[in-house]
Protein backbone atom coordinates (compact mmCIF):
# COMPACT_ATOMS: atom_id res chain seq x y z
CA UNK A 1 0.00 0.00 0.00
CA UNK A 2 1.49 3.38 -0.82
CA UNK A 3 1.99 5.91 1.49
CA UNK A 4 3.31 9.34 1.67
CA UNK A 5 6.69 9.89 1.12
CA UNK A 6 8.31 13.35 1.40
CA UNK A 7 9.19 15.67 4.01
CA UNK A 8 6.87 15.42 7.27
CA UNK A 9 7.98 18.71 8.93
CA UNK A 10 6.74 20.34 6.42
CA UNK A 11 3.68 18.94 6.71
CA UNK A 12 3.37 20.20 10.46
CA UNK A 13 4.21 23.79 9.52
CA UNK A 14 1.86 23.76 6.29
CA UNK A 15 -0.92 22.32 9.22
CA UNK A 16 -0.03 24.99 11.47
CA UNK A 17 0.56 22.24 14.78
CA UNK A 18 3.38 19.75 16.05
CA UNK A 19 1.93 16.33 13.98
CA UNK A 20 4.96 14.38 15.62
CA UNK A 21 5.74 12.61 12.96
CA UNK A 22 9.44 11.54 13.54
CA UNK A 23 9.24 10.18 17.28
CA UNK A 24 12.29 11.55 19.58
CA UNK A 25 12.90 14.35 17.33
CA UNK A 26 9.61 15.69 17.93
CA UNK A 27 9.78 16.35 21.56
CA UNK A 28 13.75 17.80 21.22
CA UNK A 29 14.84 21.26 20.14
CA UNK A 30 15.13 19.91 16.64
CA UNK A 31 11.62 19.99 15.79
CA UNK A 32 11.33 22.49 12.66
CA UNK A 33 8.26 23.90 14.03
CA UNK A 34 9.42 24.91 17.13
CA UNK A 35 11.99 26.37 15.16
CA UNK A 36 9.58 27.28 12.57
CA UNK A 37 6.19 27.52 12.75
CA UNK A 38 5.37 29.34 10.13
CA UNK A 39 3.84 28.00 7.07
CA UNK A 40 6.51 26.56 4.17
CA UNK A 41 7.06 28.49 0.81
CA UNK A 42 7.30 31.51 -0.23
CA UNK A 43 6.49 34.25 2.99
CA UNK A 44 3.78 36.53 3.55
CA UNK A 45 4.66 40.01 2.40
CA UNK A 46 4.67 43.56 3.52
CA UNK A 47 0.79 44.92 2.32
CA UNK A 48 -0.79 41.76 1.28
CA UNK A 49 -3.87 41.19 1.96
CA UNK A 50 -4.74 37.90 4.12
CA UNK A 51 -7.14 35.62 2.38
CA UNK A 52 -10.27 34.51 3.63
CA UNK A 53 -10.43 30.85 4.36
CA UNK A 54 -13.43 29.18 3.27
CA UNK A 55 -14.98 26.65 5.23
CA UNK A 56 -14.56 23.90 2.92
CA UNK A 57 -10.75 24.52 2.91
CA UNK A 58 -10.92 24.37 6.61
CA UNK A 59 -12.60 21.00 6.66
CA UNK A 60 -10.24 19.62 3.79
CA UNK A 61 -7.29 20.87 6.17
CA UNK A 62 -8.62 19.18 8.90
CA UNK A 63 -9.11 15.94 6.87
CA UNK A 64 -5.69 15.76 6.06
CA UNK A 65 -4.20 16.58 9.07
CA UNK A 66 -5.64 13.70 10.17
CA UNK A 67 -4.45 11.56 7.16
CA UNK A 68 -0.97 12.54 8.00
CA UNK A 69 -0.95 11.48 11.33
CA UNK A 70 -1.93 8.07 10.80
CA UNK A 71 0.21 7.87 7.24
CA UNK A 72 -2.92 6.87 5.32
CA UNK A 73 -3.36 8.45 1.44
CA UNK A 74 -6.91 9.55 0.59
CA UNK A 75 -8.21 6.08 -1.07
CA UNK A 76 -7.92 4.28 2.03
CA UNK A 77 -8.75 7.18 4.06
CA UNK A 78 -12.20 7.64 2.39
CA UNK A 79 -12.89 3.76 2.64
CA UNK A 80 -12.16 4.13 6.61
CA UNK A 81 -14.81 6.99 6.35
CA UNK A 82 -17.36 4.95 3.96
CA UNK A 83 -16.86 2.26 7.03
CA UNK A 84 -17.71 4.26 9.42
CA UNK A 85 -20.58 5.27 8.01
CA UNK A 86 -22.13 2.56 7.62
CA UNK A 87 -21.55 1.07 11.18
CA UNK A 88 -23.82 2.51 14.31
CA UNK A 89 -23.04 5.17 16.25
CA UNK A 90 -21.24 8.07 16.28
CA UNK A 91 -19.48 8.71 12.80
CA UNK A 92 -16.68 10.38 13.43
CA UNK A 93 -16.04 8.70 16.40
CA UNK A 94 -16.14 5.28 14.91
CA UNK A 95 -13.89 6.67 12.22
CA UNK A 96 -11.18 7.85 15.21
CA UNK A 97 -11.58 3.95 16.44
CA UNK A 98 -11.11 2.07 13.00
CA UNK A 99 -7.52 4.69 12.63
CA UNK A 100 -6.81 3.83 16.40
CA UNK A 101 -7.46 -0.03 15.52
CA UNK A 102 -4.61 -0.27 12.83
CA UNK A 103 -1.76 -2.77 13.73
CA UNK A 104 1.04 0.35 12.98
CA UNK A 105 -0.58 2.17 15.62
CA UNK A 106 -1.76 -0.37 18.17
CA UNK A 107 2.96 -1.26 17.44
CA UNK A 108 3.13 2.70 18.33
CA UNK A 109 0.62 2.99 21.13
CA UNK A 110 2.11 0.00 22.88
CA UNK A 111 5.30 1.98 22.88
CA UNK A 112 7.64 -0.85 20.34
CA UNK A 113 7.95 2.11 17.76
CA UNK A 114 8.66 5.74 18.12
CA UNK A 115 6.05 7.02 15.61
CA UNK A 116 3.55 5.52 13.04
CA UNK A 117 6.02 5.58 10.08
CA UNK A 118 8.75 3.59 12.44
CA UNK A 119 5.90 1.14 13.62
CA UNK A 120 4.76 0.82 9.76
CA UNK A 121 8.08 -0.18 9.37
CA UNK A 122 8.60 -2.68 11.85
CA UNK A 123 5.55 -4.86 10.79
CA UNK A 124 6.06 -4.57 6.82
CA UNK A 125 9.66 -5.71 7.75
CA UNK A 126 7.85 -8.94 9.85
CA UNK A 127 8.82 -7.86 13.44
CA UNK A 128 6.11 -8.13 14.32
CA UNK A 129 3.44 -11.19 15.24
CA UNK A 130 -0.37 -10.93 15.43
CA UNK A 131 -1.88 -14.18 17.27
CA UNK A 132 0.99 -15.78 17.21
CA UNK A 133 1.29 -15.74 13.11
CA UNK A 134 3.73 -13.11 11.58
CA UNK A 135 1.64 -10.26 9.92
CA UNK A 136 3.31 -7.48 7.53
CA UNK A 137 0.40 -5.98 7.04
CA UNK A 138 0.42 -2.11 8.84
CA UNK A 139 -3.14 -1.69 7.97
CA UNK A 140 -4.16 -4.92 9.60
CA UNK A 141 -7.59 -3.77 12.02
CA UNK A 142 -7.28 -5.06 15.27
CA UNK A 143 -9.83 -6.55 17.58
CA UNK A 144 -10.48 -6.85 21.07
CA UNK A 145 -8.55 -9.91 22.42
CA UNK A 146 -5.76 -9.71 19.92
CA UNK A 147 -2.26 -10.35 21.02
CA UNK A 148 0.63 -8.89 19.62
CA UNK A 149 4.37 -9.71 20.14
CA UNK A 150 7.59 -9.36 18.67
CA UNK A 151 8.77 -12.21 15.89
CA UNK A 152 11.75 -14.33 16.27
CA UNK A 153 12.81 -12.29 13.84
CA UNK A 154 12.03 -8.68 14.66
CA UNK A 155 13.69 -9.98 18.74
CA UNK A 156 17.25 -10.66 16.67
CA UNK A 157 17.33 -6.51 15.85
CA UNK A 158 19.22 -4.09 17.66
CA UNK A 159 16.03 -2.07 17.21
CA UNK A 160 14.44 -4.61 19.88
CA UNK A 161 17.16 -4.47 22.48
CA UNK A 162 16.88 -0.28 22.19
CA UNK A 163 12.87 -0.97 22.76
CA UNK A 164 13.19 -3.35 25.25
CA UNK A 165 15.30 -1.15 27.61
CA UNK A 166 13.26 2.03 26.72
CA UNK A 167 9.97 0.27 28.06
CA UNK A 168 9.54 0.89 31.71
CA UNK A 169 7.59 3.68 32.13
CA UNK A 170 5.98 3.79 29.02
CA UNK A 171 2.25 4.38 29.55
CA UNK A 172 -0.19 3.25 27.12
CA UNK A 173 -4.03 3.78 26.45
CA UNK A 174 -6.43 1.92 28.92
CA UNK A 175 -7.45 -0.22 26.18
CA UNK A 176 -4.54 -1.78 25.40
CA UNK A 177 -2.33 -4.10 27.68
CA UNK A 178 1.11 -4.46 27.34
CA UNK A 179 3.97 -6.58 29.11
CA UNK A 180 7.08 -5.56 29.43
CA UNK A 181 8.87 -8.46 30.23
CA UNK A 182 7.72 -10.81 27.06
CA UNK A 183 7.21 -7.93 25.21
CA UNK A 184 4.42 -8.32 23.97
CA UNK A 185 0.47 -6.59 23.70
CA UNK A 186 -3.17 -7.19 23.64
CA UNK A 187 -6.52 -5.54 22.73
CA UNK A 188 -8.42 -5.38 26.10
CA UNK A 189 -11.04 -3.40 25.12
CA UNK A 190 -12.32 -0.63 21.80
CA UNK A 191 -10.17 1.89 21.41
CA UNK A 192 -11.29 5.08 24.01
CA UNK A 193 -11.58 7.99 21.56
CA UNK A 194 -10.64 10.69 24.08
CA UNK A 195 -7.57 8.84 24.98
CA UNK A 196 -6.73 8.69 21.06
CA UNK A 197 -5.57 12.51 21.49
CA UNK A 198 -6.73 13.47 18.25
CA UNK A 199 -5.58 16.43 16.84
CA UNK A 200 -7.91 17.40 14.65
CA UNK A 201 -11.91 17.10 14.68
CA UNK A 202 -13.46 14.26 13.26
CA UNK A 203 -17.07 16.07 12.99
CA UNK A 204 -15.59 18.15 10.77
CA UNK A 205 -14.12 15.77 8.72
CA UNK A 206 -17.43 13.96 8.20
CA UNK A 207 -18.79 17.37 6.87
CA UNK A 208 -16.60 17.19 4.25
CA UNK A 209 -17.15 13.79 3.30
CA UNK A 210 -20.25 13.85 3.34
CA UNK A 211 -21.06 16.94 0.83
FE1 LIG B 1 6.54 17.82 13.27
FE2 LIG B 1 8.06 16.15 14.64
FE3 LIG B 1 9.06 17.46 12.53
FE4 LIG B 1 8.51 18.73 14.83
S1 LIG B 1 10.06 17.14 14.50
S2 LIG B 1 8.02 19.45 12.79
S3 LIG B 1 6.63 17.65 15.49
S4 LIG B 1 7.43 15.92 12.51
Amino acid sequence: MARYTGPVCRLCRRYGDKLYLKGDRCAGPKCAFERRPNPPGQQKRFGMRRRRVSDRALQLREKQRARFIYGIMEGQFRRYYKQAVRRAGVTGETLVRLLEQRMDNVVFRLGFADSRSQARQIVRHGHIMLNGRTTDIPSCAMKVGDEIAWSPKGQRTELFKIVQEAMQGKEVPDWLGVDAATMSGRVITQPDVAQAGAKFDPAVIVEYYSR
